[in-house]
């Protein structure tokens, strides 16, 4: 893909030698299309395994302390069915957030054959990246977990060992969206075993013994608390800046606005697909941002 340069200049970076093409040397092997993407980082790797460990200790929980010993069968099967759908949704969209190209811009391509295929107009303006010597597209920048520039950067999240960017915003919106529907369904339910279980026998209200039921379920409520207050302000915040069209860093940095200003609409449509449809709230369907993409390329 190339970048056409949009009408807006920077003051920076005008001068193409400052570009340095010679001291980019194209990447040794450019990887086929298709091949999966994954950060070998050992700290997210680390935090995505806690994240899979925390929703499976939940599901123990609910399904071991809570559902199954419980006699009543409608109430077990019908939460059965929704936690475990909705733990399903979560884990599918961590899995799509973490393993989906971000928006990468091509490594290595800010060489002198590259720039000079641009065909710059004097006092047109590319940005390259001094550390993974790419011409940057507006509005992308680079991570140092990734070591890539990536379109539209909101933050890098260790949680799903990935960057939130252009291309997997939307898995991990679903995936903030789906951890707080369970957490706050777990602790619905931790609520309404303690009112059931404090009039009954303790004994016949769970499968294990007392002290160990009542420490599992402490810990699911902590678990749970501090999960639907993360992912809550998470989600509301990654939803406001959709809506504003503002990533995490152009907040942060306070960046000027460069681009053109749409309505929330069709920014949610941007980053969830066209048109509105029951697919924005699966992480299997694929956002079409073919038709939203705000950015001028040609392939
Ligand atoms: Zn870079
Ligand atoms: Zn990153």
């Amino acid at each position: 893909m190339m970048l056409i340069p949009t009408h807006h200049f920077r003051d920076i970076e005008r001068k193409p030698e400052y570009l340095q093409p010679e001291k980019c040397i194209p990447p040794p092997h450019t990887s086929p299309v298709g091949t999966m993407w994954f950060i070998r980082d050992g700290c997210g790797i680390a935090c995505a395994i806690v994240t899979w460990f925390l929703v499976l200790y939940a599901e123990f929980v609910v399904l071991f302390v809570m559902l199954i010993p419980s006699r009543d069968y409608v109430y077990s099967i019908i939460n059965g069915i929704v936690f475990n759908l909705l733990a399903f949704l979560a884990l599918a969209s961590h899995c799509r957030a973490m393993l989906t190209d971000p928006g990468a811009v091509p490594k290595g391509n800010a060489t002198k054959e590259f720039i000079e295929s641009l065909q710059l107009k004097p006092g047109q303006v590319v940005y390259k990246c001094p550390k993974c010597c790419s011409i940057k597209p507006d509005r992308a920048h680079h991570c140092s977990v990734c070591k890539r520039c990536i379109r539209k950067m909101d933050h890098h999240c260790p949680w799903v060992n990935n960057c939130v960017g252009e291309n997997n915003q939307k898995y991990f919106v679903l995936f903030t969206m789906y951890i707080a529907l369970i957490s706050l369904h777990a602790l619905i339910m931790v609520g309404f075993h303690f009112l059931h279980c404090f009039e009954e026998d303790w004994t016949k209200c769970s499968s294990f013994s007392p002290p160990t039921t009542v420490i599992l379920l402490i810990l699911l409520c902590f678990e749970g608390l501090l999960f639907l207050i993360f992912t809550s302000v998470m989600f509301g915040t990654q939803v406001h800046s959709i809506c504003t069209d503002e990533t995490g860093i152009e907040q942060l940095k306070k960046e000027e606005r460069r681009w053109a200003k749409k309505t929330k609409w069709m920014n949610m449509k941007a980053v969830f697909g066209h048109p509105f449809s029951l697919g924005w709230a699966s992480p299997f369907a694929t956002p079409d941002q073919g038709k939203a993409d705000p950015y001028q390329y040609v392939v």
